[in-house]
């Protein structure tokens, strides 16, 4: 039983198929197709289908217009790819702390990067939705607000789930209290294209960016180019022009992935409310084994589209080591993970930036096991886990 694994329906591998049957492979109706989905399940004006998070978190940067000088306030409990996507524009990272309960960076942790940014110009913060919980993105963008800091949330954890703006329910990817929202379709998330990603905002400048800076930089409307006399004949847009107004990557996703997409779209419900009823099985078997074994702490108002089911199990108090109790699971066929090392602590970032204090970051990460989640586990599988998770804890 690994951590996560997709779920691979008859109707996925229809639609892929008929993809392989058709004349597009790539920038064909399957795009449009998924992205239509995208808009629909994330309630966003625009959402924009690119090769995985990773392009899709890159592109949120250049839209942006990040650079030398700037900085990305980053919760350095994340996977490298929230940090490592500032320092491909050039800017810099100033890693935030966490909470300890829930690894959500809060409105005060954002406040205490803001005052480290020394002579750096901090021009947006990345709000990690951990594990699928959504962090306090109301006061994350009031802060923002008055920091003039733009908000890219990263919600390659958060696909399918909702949280309270106002009073009222709204999806995650609805951009209600951000600039845009990032999400990944890697095979361990919540819906998976294998590899894939969509951007989401409701900015009709930043969509037309993100457009563009996917593919090469191009604009192939000729309503868009600046140069008449290589665009147009008499008047007629030349057939074979296109314009290139800054420079851009290859970051499509194909037909295929995108047809793959679309499925895992149609039954996001269904992977989000089984995901919730396994999360739920796990509180009610892990109760008893309170403090020494704890869910990771809750956020209220929302209902999270559940990434991941992270236990906080105090391993020096139970006389074991994490790396004990996960070679001791692994024994019984059940893959556990750990999310993350902060990844302020990384080589590459502690040469650039030295030892960060981030406490919070710190004791989360001391306690965090990722059990398995995914939809095809069954009700007995948790109890299975559990049994098998005490019994290496020595309970
Ligand atoms: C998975 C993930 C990404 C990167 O997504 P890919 O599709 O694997 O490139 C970025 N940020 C977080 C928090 C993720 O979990």
């Amino acid at each position: 039983m690994p951590y996560g694994r997709q779920s691979i329906d008859q109707a996925d591998i229809d639609a892929v198929v008929a993809v392989l049957e058709s004349d597009w492979l790539t920038t064909g109706p399957a795009v449009d197709r998924f992205e239509e989905a995208a808009r629909e399940v994330t309630g966003a004006r625009h959402a924009l289908a690119c090769s995985n998070g990773t392009a899709g978190l890159h592109l949120a940067t250049l839209a942006l217009e990040l650079g030398s000088g700037d900085a990305l306030i980053v919760p350095t409990l994340t996977f490298l790819a929230t940090a490592n996507c500032a320092r491909y524009v050039g800017a810099e990272v100033i890693f935030a702390d966490v909470d300890p309960e829930t690894a959500l960076i809060e409105p005060h942790h954002l406040e205490e990067a803001l005052a480290r940014a020394g002579d750096l110009r901090p021009v947006a913060v990345a709000p990690v939705h951990f594990g699928g919980q959504v962090a306090d993105l109301q006061g994350l963008s009031a802060v923002a607000r008055t920091s003039g800091l733009h908000v890219m949330e990263d919600a390659c954890h958060a696909l399918g789930g909702t949280y309270t703006h106002d009073g009222k329910q709204v999806r995650v990817g609805a951009c209600a209290d951000s600039d845009l929202a990032v999400f990944s379709l890697h095979p361990v998330k919540t819906a998976t294209m294998a590899e894939g990603g969509i951007v989401t905002t409701n900015d009709d400048r930043l969509a037309e960016r993100v457009a563009r800076l996917r593919t090469h930089g191009t604009i192939r409307e000729p309503s868009g180019w600046s140069d008449r006399d290589q665009g147009f004949t008499d008047g007629m847009a030349n057939a074979w022009y296109y314009e290139m107004p800054e420079v851009g990557l290859n970051y499509r996703a194909s037909d295929l992935h995108c047809a793959l997409g679309a499925t895992q779209l149609s039954r996001l419900n269904h992977f989000v409310t089984r995901r919730a009823e396994l999360v739920a099985a796990y509180d009610a078997a892990l109760a008893p084994f309170s403090p020494a074994i704890r869910p990771v702490g809750r956020r209220p108002d929302q209902m999270p589209g559940w990434h991941l089911f992270i236990a906080l199990i105090d391993f020096e108090a139970l006389g074991t080591t994490r790396a004990a109790v996960m070679a001791a699971l692994r024994e019984e066929g059940i893959g556990t993970q750990v999310h993350y090392l902060p990844v302020h602590r990384q080589p590459y970032y502690r040469d650039r930036y030295g030892s960060l204090d981030l406490p919070g970051a710190d004791a989360f990460y001391e306690r965090c096991l990722s059990l398995p989640l995914f939809p095809g586990m069954e009700d007995d599988d948790v109890r299975r886990v559990v049994e098998a998770l005490t019994r290496a804890c020595g309970l």
